[in-house]
């Protein structure tokens, strides 16, 4: 990738924050640059976790690691978004579930929070954002990867906890950087690695998407990927359609809990509907005439829950044809649906993102819009046809911030390629 002159400025600000955190380098000590995107998620919602199509595309927004590699296996690291830096040996990390508590150390940061979590046992590890670091180190020791620590400095573009996964974005470049700059992973590989660093590690349910997502993207292309054999299917985007982001700036209290619900809701429909679909394990593997004929056998709530997921999937590749055919029309309307089906169904969306959807929609050159990622506050992403971005950005100020009391923000994003090594000087 070419480097541009804010590349090289964002370079030399690293190193400059590197240099100050950790020392000047000696002689040998080399600096090491990665990159990951975070991503936006065009159609496909709750979809991941059962098994189903999503279609994201990584974005420009990204997160880069300077690192020095270390040889004593020991990793610290500091980022600009956070006060706090963090440090861990690698060969001491254990997940949550094997230790049966928080085996860590105390350090500065946590008031010594890790130490009584250990003594009182299966206590929730209390987290701290280079969990995500060493999350990845410990994914990548399991799978019997060589890992080096390092000194490293974190800088992102992604707006953290927005729902443009700057966690994936962080997991990935990690992993990236504890590999060393030079190896390279192909990209399924990482993206799997990532992700159990979330989820058994971090101890967040994810599904595979946001990894996926960032180590796999290409430029200019969404990424049609089934989530159950992680095959994909590159697709370009309509020429002169924009993708915008449009980040609604309410924050996301429900949003685990809620997450966590819904994930149960969905094992209970396939459970249920099992009993006449024997050997059933997904929702993917439904249709919607099957599902509304054995509608009945389902609580209401866990039957809306399971037409959300199969009618998504139905769009997902709908949607991936209608991008290559460049048919803006039905693009509009399959966003609509979506975000009809996760507010009304899956009851996921909050009054800013359906207002969000609201001003973008009013806008003529907005071809389609939607809430996008888990729900509850966030984002939402529209296709914009390129000269209406200005009058979009215009309505978000004006109308949204006044209806909402909120302060939202327009992001237009070029997709770009994923994770990689960017520079070592
Ligand atoms: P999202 O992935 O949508 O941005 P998450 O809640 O999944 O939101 O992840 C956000 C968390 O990831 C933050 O609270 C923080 O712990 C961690 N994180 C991500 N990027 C950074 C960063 N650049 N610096 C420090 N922490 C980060
Ligand atoms: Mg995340």
């Amino acid at each position: 990738m070419p480097l541009t002159r804010p590349d090289r400025e964002r370079i030399e600000m690293l190193v400059a924050a590197l240099e100050t955190e950790y020392g000047p380098a000696t002689d040998s000590a080399r600096v090491e640059i990665v990159r990951a995107p975070g991503r936006v998620n065009l159609i496909g919602d709750h979809t991941d976790y059962n098994e189903g199509f999503v279609l994201p595309a990584a974005i420009e927004l990204d997160t880069w690691i300077a690192f020095r590699r270390r040889e004593d296996g020991l990793v610290r690291v500091a980022s600009r978004h956070s006060r706090e830096p963090g440090s861990f040996w690698i060969d001491d990390l254990t997940a949550e579930h094997e230790a049966g508590g928080d085996t860590r150390q105390p350090r500065e940061n946590d008031g010594g929070a890790a130490a009584g979590a250990a003594a009182t046992a299966t206590v929730r590890r209390s987290s701290h954002w280079s969990d995500y670091v060493a999350g990845a180190a410990w994914s990548l020791r399991e799978a019997a990867l060589p890992v080096r620590g390092f000194d490293g400095v974190v800088d992102s573009t992604i707006p953290i906890g927005s729902g443009l996964s700057s966690s994936a974005a962080l997991e990935v470049a990690s992993a990236l950087a504890l590999l060393g700059a030079g190896r390279v992973l192909a990209a399924p590989s990482l993206a799997a690695l990532a992700q159990r660093a979330e989820v058994d590690y971090v101890g967040v349910n994810c599904g595979i998407m946001d990894q996926f997502a960032s180590a796999a993207g290409r430029e200019g292309r969404a990424l049609l990927l089934d989530c159950r054999s992680l095959d994909t299917r590159y697709v370009a985007l309509p020429f002169g359609v924009r993708v915008v982001v449009c980040d609604t700036g309410a924050r996301r209290e429900l949003r685990s809990s809620v997450y966590n619900t819904r994930r149960a809701e969905c094992a209970r429909a396939v459970a249920l509907l099992a009993e006449r679909m024997p050997g059933l394990c997904s929702l993917r593997d439904l249709d919607a005439a099957w599902l509304a004929r054995h509608r009945a056998l389902l609580p209401d709530n866990v039957a809306r829950r399971a037409e959300h997921v199969v009618s998504e999937n139905a769009r997902v590749v709908t949607t991936a044809s209608a991008l290559e055919t460049g048919d803006l029309d039905e693009l509009g309307r399959l966003f609509a649906e979506s975000h009809v089906s996760l507010r009304d169904l899956y009851e996921v969306s909050s009054p800013a993102l359906d207002t969000m959807v609201e001003v973008a929609r009013a806008i003529p050159g907005v071809v389609a819009a939607r809430m996008t990622g888990a729900g509850f506050g966030g984002c939402t992403v529209n296709l914009v046809l390129a000269d209406a971005v200005p009058a979009l950005k215009a309505a978000v100020s004006r109308e949204y911030d006044r209806r909402t009391g909120l302060r939202g923000r327009v992001y237009p994003v070029a997709i770009v390629d994923g994770a990689g090594p960017l520079a070592m000087i």
